[in-house]
């Protein structure tokens, strides 16, 4: 089974985004008491961890996890592995990282602490639709992230895109194919590409609901879905799932667990999971 982290600090809220998250200064967050308060929460679930699992995967999401201090997430990561009595040999441990909040040392602080993969969120290379998400790095920011990760040591790095983007600058099927592409040359062994959705609750959904937003067609949208899953085919990623491209081999297996309904324990703020019990209902 699979375990979910959620880690609910930013350093700014995108005005897109409808996620569990709080926009918080690195030294205002409180590192070590919310690994405490993540470890008190697992001694609580840990009973009902079924006895004959094995620990596949870790996923540290959020938020900006690359916010948390890597010896608190480290201090967190062992306390799940002493959880479990099996684990994989091949445990998976990824953490969601911005390009703001990582550089090589961060990257090589993280991987000391156990973590073997880093999805970073790039979601754009092009500088105005970047300003236009409210993301807080450049295009040469988000490229040097990833850099970053593989110079410390990271062979397994995920770039995520987000497609389907009017404002800034009107994103065609080509430039969508064509960032893709970028991503995947920048040496990443997986690509999450998501449609840009337009949430209640968020600054664009107020925005689209005053008909103040720029929203592209849903023609632009299935036609960017088809020519990125064109460009990363060329480049050898396998389109796996609806949203993620990977290399044969380093598919996310904890994402792969979520479509396949494999057990997950979440822990953390508005962190959810699906634990299986004897007495509980069955799939044929
Ligand atoms: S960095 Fe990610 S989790 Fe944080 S506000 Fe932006 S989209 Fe949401």
């Amino acid at each position: 089974m699979g375990v979910y982290v959620h880690f609910p600090y930013c350093l700014r809220k995108c005005p897109y985004c409808d996620f569990a998250s709080y926009p918080a200064e690195p030294e205002r967050i409180e590192h070590t008491q919310y690994a405490d308060a993540i470890i008190a929460e697992l001694a609580l679930r840990a009973p009902f961890i079924p006895e004959d699992s094995t620990l596949c995967t870790v996923f540290f999401g959020g938020g900006t996890p690359s916010l948390w201090e890597p010896r608190e997430l480290g201090r967190t990561l062992r306390a799940i592995i002493g959880a479990f009595s099996r684990r994989a040999a091949d445990l998976e441990v990824t953490v969601e990282c911005n390009p703001s909040s990582l550089d090589e040392r961060r990257a090589a602080e993280l991987l000391e602490q156990g973590v073997n993969r880093l999805s970073v969120g790039l979601q754009s290379l092009d500088p105005a639709r970047l300003t236009f998400l409210g993301r807080l790095h450049d295009a040469e920011g988000g490229l040097a992230a990833l850099a970053a990760a593989r110079r410390a040591g990271f062979v397994r790095v995920s770039g995520d895109l987000i497609f389907g983007v009017e404002g800034g600058r009107p994103q065609s099927a080509e430039a969508a194919a064509a960032e893709a592409g970028r991503v995947a040359d920048a040496g990443v062994t997986h690509v999450s590409a998501y449609g840009l959705t337009i949430e209640s609750g968020t600054l664009f959904g107020e925005l689209h609901r005053k008909g103040r937003l720029p929203v592209a067609t849903d023609d632009v949208i299935v036609d960017s879905f088809f020519a990125i899953e064109s460009a990363l085919a060329a480049r050898g990623l396998g389109h796996y799932e609806i949203s993620n491209y990977a290399v044969p081999g380093d598919e996310a297996r904890h994402n792969v667990g979520y479509w396949r309904g494999d057990d997950y324990l979440g822990l953390g703020c508005a962190a959810v999971g699906t634990l299986s019990r004897p007495d509980g209902p069955r799939c044929a």
